[in-house]
């Protein structure tokens, strides 16, 4: 179809294919080559960064939506169910992101068309193309995964296992056709995020979709074991679409703190012995996120994995751009019979159980009476509390406790009267 194919990215079909060798679920490659996409935006305005393969400056075909407001048109070719799964998927957006997804209105020129189409999975353009344009879903996909999958596409993401760098995460040896890697090679990319909705399935039966993970502990991908968005692709929306509030804190590869990073760092008052600002950091480590205590001198993140390990490969930095407080949403330390996971600032995901990891911060008198600070990863998989110890990797070794504080974000009420 030309044109039109050049700019829409497949999704398999993944739920009649995973685990089946009787169905040919190729995609046709020219679908899948030289599709430029957009991984990560790490510019803190918020711009598209760059984007390869075609025209760069062609800014009406690879636009974002402006201020993240995307109209939209639910076709009639949807059903009751369709429906309610296509509003599943925007509310994932609506309460993790700054992202709306609102009803056309007469007058709006571009939109996206909700459709179902039972000769594909799902279907999407990249980008707010301008005029009209779809996300489809269909037959056994007709899911909030797929749609939230596919409306990554009209945000402007790619796939994340066509990322230049996927070689070292995933391998698709032996398999007969495998999908071209994005050259966006200018773009910073954050950890490689097989959790992502944007990644395919990928097991050691399903090699040929979304490849075989590299990472031990790591078993499947993508839809196969997030229903919505994962932390990494929350964090990379309100990044790519310079979302503030409470979405507006961002981390950073450690590798490569700007100056402008740096004076985004937040400390909380807190101090190590030595007397340096003590900042959080998470990394990926054997197939888990973990969140521990910054070193700036060796760019290393202190975590607990069987032990306190420092960490120097895949490790990000949190950075609050803004300052702690700005228009009324407040970052802070809440104590943990206090602190709710629903204002929990999260920091990532385990590959093997998928409860989600967020930040605590603990201190702790040490035999000479000096009081030990640190940052570490307290899970939860419940949306009501933190009931379970926190992990803390001290300087002194680690320790587990339920006397800590959970580095939250909240619309601050008072604050709010005040200023309207
Ligand atoms: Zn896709």
């Amino acid at each position: 179809m030309g044109i039109l194919t050049h700019f829409l990215i497949p999704l398999l079909l993944i739920n009649f294919c995973a685990g089946s060798t009787n169905i040919n679920c190729n995609v046709p490659s020219s679908w899948l080559s030289g599709n430029p996409t957009i991984q990560r935006s790490t510019s803190s305005s918020g711009q598209v960064p760059y984007v390869s393969g075609i025209n760069f400056y062609n800014t009406y075909l690879w636009s974002k939506w402006p201020q993240g407001r995307v109209k939209y048109k639910l076709n009639a070719t949807l059903t009751a169910s369709d429906i309610t799964e296509v509003r599943k998927a925007f509310n994932e957006y609506h309460t993790k992101t700054c992202i709306q997804f609102l009803p056309w209105e007469q007058g709006d020129v571009d939109f996206v068309s909700i459709e179902r189409d039972d000769n594909t999975c799902g279907l999407a353009h990249v980008c707010k193309i301008g005029g009209y344009q779809f996300a489809q879903f269909g037959g056994g996909c007709r899911t909030m995964s797929t749609m939230v999958h596919e409306l990554g596409h009209t945000l402007c993401l790619g796939h994340e296992h066509q990322r230049e760098d996927r070689d070292d995460y995933v391998t698709y040896s032996g398999c007969h056709q495998v999908p071209t890697k994005y050259t966006n090679n200018h773009v910073p990319k954050g950890i490689y995020d097989y959790r992502s909705i944007m990644h395919y399935w990928c097991d050691a039966n399903n090699a040929c979709f979304g490849g075989r993970p590299l990472t031990p502990n790591v078993n499947n991908c993508g839809g196969a074991v997030t229903t919505g968005l994962s932390v990494f692709d929350v964090d990379g929306i309100n990044s790519l679409y310079n979302c503030q509030g409470c979405t507006r804190h961002r981390w950073r590869p450690a590798q490569s703190l700007t100056q402008a990073d740096r004076g985004n760092l937040h400390n909380f008052g807190h101090y190590s012995q030595d007397g340096n600002p003590l900042y959080p950091c998470r990394a990926l480590y054997h197939g888990s996120v973990s969140v521990g205590t910054f070193d700036d001198a060796t760019k290393s993140c202190r975590i607990y994995y069987a032990g306190v390990v420092s960490v120097t490969e895949n490790v990000e930095v949190l950075t609050i751009p803004g300052g702690l407080s700005q228009s009324c949403y407040k970052y802070e330390l809440v104590s943990r019979t206090t602190a709710s996971p629903r204002t929990a600032i999260p920091a990532g995901s385990s590959n093997w159980d998928g409860w989600v990891r967020y930040i605590a911060y603990a201190s702790k008198t040490l035999a000479n009476g000096v009081t030990d600070k640190t940052f570490g990863t307290v899970s939860t998989y419940t949306q009501s509390s933190f009931t379970y110890s926190a992990d803390m990797p001290s300087s002194s070794g680690i320790y587990y406790t339920l006397d800590y504080d959970v580095l939250s974000c909240r619309l601050d009420d008072e604050c709010m009267r005040w200023n309207g």
